[in-house]
């Protein structure tokens, strides 16, 4: 979608193939969701992440029957990980990595030092048993929103638009659920759950 207008019978969105009408339209772009909504760009936050998967002093600690997946707060921040599985490398990454808000057009995708000290400070503090060589490192992106709940609601300004952005790093557990919210909204206006925690206007109300 390149962009979407309101017009008398619904809504208009234009793609490099062509231009479609319709009566309703679900947007969940993720970290482009400030570039189609604007009102959003500073409350649906594109920020950079880095995993690393690091390869075990003793394996035998990091399985799934002795290992959880975890997700840690400590003084240096919030960790989250997993136990070897699929690969085999304990994989661990840090909420709000390094502070990076990016443009999700443009997201920087080379892996340097200062991201690897910062999982690695929390490998050798944690959990010295997996402090072994890195076996990979990935980027990713967060969509933060100020309170790191989701937008889950219909546009303030064209009723008939439904948005689902800003899922702040915890949003894939819950994609079935915020499908069934989604089409709900879209087809009835509204949906049997409460959905205040989701509101736009939580941004503004205070
Ligand atoms: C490394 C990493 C680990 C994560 N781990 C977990 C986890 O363990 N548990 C969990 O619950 N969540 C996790 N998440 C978060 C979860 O992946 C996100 O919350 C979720 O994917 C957000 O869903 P979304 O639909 O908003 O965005 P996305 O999944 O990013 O999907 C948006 C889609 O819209 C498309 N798009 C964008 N612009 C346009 C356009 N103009 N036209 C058409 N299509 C467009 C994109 O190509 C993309 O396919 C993790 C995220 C990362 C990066």
């Amino acid at each position: 979608m390149l962009h979407w207008e309101p017009d008398r019978d619904g809504v208009r969105v234009r793609t490099p193939q062509g231009t479609y009408a319709a009566a309703r339209l679900i947007i969940t772009v993720g970290p482009w969701a400030g570039d189609l909504v604007p009102s959003l760009a500073t409350r649906a936050v594109p920020e950079r992440q880095v995993l690393l998967w690091a390869q075990p002093l003793r394996p035998e600690r990091f399985q799934p029957a002795t290992f959880p997946v975890f997700n840690m707060e400590s003084p240096e921040g919030r960790f989250y990980g997993f136990p070897v599985y699929g690969v085999p490398g304990f994989k661990i990454g840090k909420y709000h990595h390094r502070l990076e808000r990016t443009d999700p057009g443009a997201v920087d995708r080379e892996i340097h030092p200062e991201d690897e000290m910062v999982l690695r400070e929390g490998i050798r503090r944690y959990f010295p048993d997996a402090d072994g060589p890195t076996m990979a490192m990935k980027t990713c992106l967060f969509t933060n929103t100020p309170d790191e709940h989701f937008i889950l609601d219909r546009h303030p300004e064209h009723p008939n638009v439904a948005i689902a952005a800003g899922f702040s790093g915890h949003g894939y557990k819950f994609c079935s659920v915020v499908g069934e919210i989604m089409a709900d909204l879209a087809l009835g206006g509204r949906s049997a759950f409460d959905l205040s925690l989701f509101e736009i206007r939580r941004f503004t109300a205070t």
